[in-house]
């Protein structure tokens, strides 16, 4: 049966960002099917060997358009911290030696920071978002939210590093009254808040109208 939508696929095997990006684009009116990786059991396992968030993203898209034929969309991202010149960045899931060891990656950042006084313990989370087409054609997204990390870790929503990562008041200004809580952690936010202001969040915003243009006027040259 022909699907009624164009597909897109997300190549991530996580959950909840399948979730955030059906919520961007419902809320965007994109008419695409998101389909996840758990479709394609024999779906390569991309290493993330790329110097920037950009080239990991487009490592995972372009794999993966490649193997399902489908339009693909991935993203990577990371904490960057002034005081350690920008790291972890791209290192940011291994940090501490063991891939996705989130308590051992914050604890060693804490360690690292533990003489940094307030004044320079700023720090913002980056996201790229690349959408790649079986045709080749490539678009990238960028999305950054600013804060500074705080001493001990705070609250237990999110995960990675948000129990240590405070938005910039600047941050929250676009956030609804009631949302918006100045000096809260990211792992203090509800899931709702943090999608509002996130990195992520705003690299896949800024995707989805890209999204709506290429992947429902290209998916018919596309195929
Ligand atoms: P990936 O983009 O899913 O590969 O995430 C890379 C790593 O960056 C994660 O394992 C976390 O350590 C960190 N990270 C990325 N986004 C966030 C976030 O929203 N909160 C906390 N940590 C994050």
């Amino acid at each position: 049966m022909t699907p009624l939508f164009p597909r897109l696929l997300l190549a991530t095997g996580n959950q909840g960002k399948l979730v955030e990006l059906t919520r961007i684009l419902e809320a965007g009116q994109v008419k695409v099917e998101l389909v996840s990786l758990a479709e394609f059991p024999g779906a390569p396992d991309v290493r993330e060997t790329g110097a920037t968030f950009a080239e990991n993203a487009l490592l995972k898209a372009r794999a993966m358009a490649e193997f399902t034929g489908l339009p693909a969309v991935a993203d990577d991202s990371g904490l960057c911290v002034d005081a350690l010149n920008g790291m972890p960045g791209v290192l940011s899931a291994r940090w501490s030696g063991k891939h996705g060891d989130d308590a051992a990656n914050l604890w060693l950042v804490l360690g690292q920071l533990a003489d940094v006084p307030d004044e320079r313990r700023g720090a913002h989370f980056a996201c790229t978002a690349a959408l790649v087409l079986p045709s080749g054609r490539e678009h990238l997204t960028e999305g950054i939210v600013q804060g500074r990390l705080i001493h001990e870790p705070r609250g237990e929503n999110g995960f990675g590093y948000d129990p240590i990562f405070v938005p910039d008041a600047a941050e929250l200004t676009r956030l609804p009254d009631g949302l918006a809580s100045p000096g809260l952690t990211t792992a203090q936010m509800s899931p709702e808040a943090k999608d509002r202001i996130s990195h992520r969040g705003k690299a896949l915003r800024a995707l989805a109208p890209i999204i709506a243009a290429v992947v429902n006027s290209d998916s018919v040259t596309d195929r």
